[in-house]
C-alpha cells in the first residue's frame, strides 16, 4: 500500500474532533497499518489518525530509542482518566507542524483507558516520554495541537509562518 501523507498546518482537518471507533474491523486494522508506516517513515514517536486526514480516535505510539527493538503500541478510543498534579516539561514537536519545537508543560503521569486491537479494554499508567506522547496524541483526537499549550505570541508566530508557506506553495 502506498505511503499516506501526513496532513500539515494550516490544514483545517487538524481542528476536527475525531469520532469514537465503534467496531475494530478490517478498515480500522488497515488504517493502523498505514499509521505505523507513516509514523516510522517520518519518523515520529506518535501519530493520531486525523494526521492522515481520518477523524477516528486512534493513536499509534513507539517510544523505543533508535538502537532498541520496535515497540509499536495502538490505542483505540484513548481516554485520559487520571493525571498527576506533578508536571514535567518536554520539548515537543509534531509531524503536522514540521521543524518546530517548543517546551510544553503537562502532567508528568497519566492513566489512559483504551481498546486494544482485539477490542479489549486496557488501562496503562504512563510517565516520562510516553505520558507526554499520549497527551499530545489524545489532544489531536480533540482538535487540539501542542502549540495551543504555548504562549499566544509564539503560537501566532507559528500559525503565520505556516499560513505563509502554504500560500507560497499554492502560487
Ligand atoms: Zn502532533
Amino acid at each position: 500500500m502506498a505511503l499516506r501523507e501526513i496532513i500539515k498546518l494550516p490544514d483545517k482537518r487538524l481542528r476536527l474532533v475525531s469520532d469514537l471507533v465503534k467496531a475494530i474491523d478490517g478498515d480500522v486494522r488497515a488504517l493502523v497499518d498505514d499509521m505505523f508506516e507513516a509514523m516510522y517513515d517520518a519518523p515520529g514517536v506518535g501519530l493520531a489518525a486525523i494526521q492522515l486526514g481520518v477523524p477516528k480516535r486512534i493513536v499509534t505510539v513507539d517510544t523505543a530509542k533508535k538502537d532498541e527493538p520496535k515497540q509499536p503500541q495502538v490505542f483505540i478510543n484513548p481516554a485520559i482518566v487520571w493525571t498527576s498534579e506533578e508536571t514535567a516539561i518536554y520539548e515537543e514537536g509534531c509531524l503536522s507542524i514540521p521543524e518546530y519545537y517548543e517546551e510544553v508543560e503537562r502532567p508528568s503521569q497519566v492513566k489512559v483507558k483504551f481498546l486494544d486491537l482485539a477490542g479489549k479494554t486496557q488501562e496503562v499508567e504512563a510517565d516520562g516520554l510516553l505520558a507526554t506522547v499520549l497527551q499530545h496524541e489524545s489532544d489531536h483526537s480533540n482538535g487540539i495541537l501542542f502549540i495551543d499549550h504555548i504562549s499566544k505570541l509564539k503560537r501566532d508566530r507559528v500559525l503565520k509562518k505556516f499560513a505563509k508557506a502554504a500560500k507560497r506553495a499554492d502560487e
